[in-house]
């Protein structure tokens, strides 16, 4: 069997593709061949015209995924829209930043709910096709804190491992079905998420310091990992969290 990285007549759902990594793993989705809708709360105008130069269809589902209510219609719309969806990246992600000792309820709720509640329902709504076809992939978008704590950012640490322990869950029941499930930890990585600490001068250089590849992330450097993971070329890897980090976890 030839190995293939082509996604060509692939269907894809990407959460939060309006900016950042979901709009870098959107493009290279669509480059590798797949058609792609978009589900997010801001207008991926961008990412919408990044898609259509490739020449792979783009649809646009508005969704808060704050809580789960939208899920079955945002997987309805989409396979309405293309077709029966064969990869889902679940991308979308916020993060809170305060001390230990002063964080709040609506912190800890808000990063659980977006990163892990809507993460492994909207996974379950699409799964249930995927198992009645026998195939699918599904990519989860995990974070070094999927393996360390981090600082000031107890809920995303909680949502983040538990990211990595449902990408395992998933992968065990869905694996005989034919479905594979896989999670990417980003390192550092420049985007609206990390704003905060690229401005911070001192934290900006420690982190600078730690990473072996000796530069920040961009979110182009994940896209490889996703097509990979969506790909025919990663059918015999599931329940696995890939690192890309610049190093910084072997370090
Ligand atoms: P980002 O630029 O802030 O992108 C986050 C995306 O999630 C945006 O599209 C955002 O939409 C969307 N989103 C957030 N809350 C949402 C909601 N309630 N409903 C719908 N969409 C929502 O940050 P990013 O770095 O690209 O983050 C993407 C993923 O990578 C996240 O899961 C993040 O935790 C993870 N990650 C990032 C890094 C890093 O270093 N940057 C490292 C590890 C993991 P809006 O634009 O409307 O807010």
């Amino acid at each position: 069997m030839a190995i293939s990285f082509s996604l060509q007549g692939r269907r894809a759902l990407v959460t939060g593709a309006n900016t950042g990594i979901g709009q870098a793993i959107a493009v290279a989705l669509a480059e590798a061949g797949a058609d792609v809708a978009l589900a997010g709360r801001s207008d991926p105008t961008e990412t919408l015209a990044l898609i259509a130069k490739t020449g792979r269809e783009a649809l646009n589902i508005k969704a808060d995924l704050s809580s789960i209510e939208p899920v079955e219609r945002v997987m309805a719309e989409a396979e309405a829209g293309l077709g029966p969806i064969d990869i889902l990246v679940n991308n979308a992600g916020i993060i809170r930043r305060e001390d230990l000792l002063r964080f709040s309820e609506a912190d800890w709720d808000a990063v659980i709910d977006t990163n892990l509640k809507t993460l492994f329902f909207l996974s379950q709504a699409a799964a249930r096709g995927m198992a009645e076809r026998g195939s699918g992939k599904i990519v989860n978008i995990a974070s070094l804190l999927t393996f360390q704590g981090g600082i000031r950012v107890p809920s995303y640490a909680a949502a983040k491992s538990g990211v990595g322990g449902v990408t395992k869950a998933m992968a065990n029941e869905l694996a005989p079905m034919g479905v594979q499930v896989n999670a990417i930890a980003p390192g550092y990585i420049a985007t609206n998420n990390t704003a905060a600490l690229q401005a911070d001068e001192t934290r900006s250089r420690q982190i600078l310091e730690r990473i072996p590849a000796g530069r920040w992330g961009d979110p182009a450097d994940i896209a490889g990992a996703a097509v990979f993971l969506a790909s025919s070329a990663s059918d015999y890897v599931t329940g696995q969290v890939l690192a890309v980090d610049g190093g910084w976890l072997a370090r």
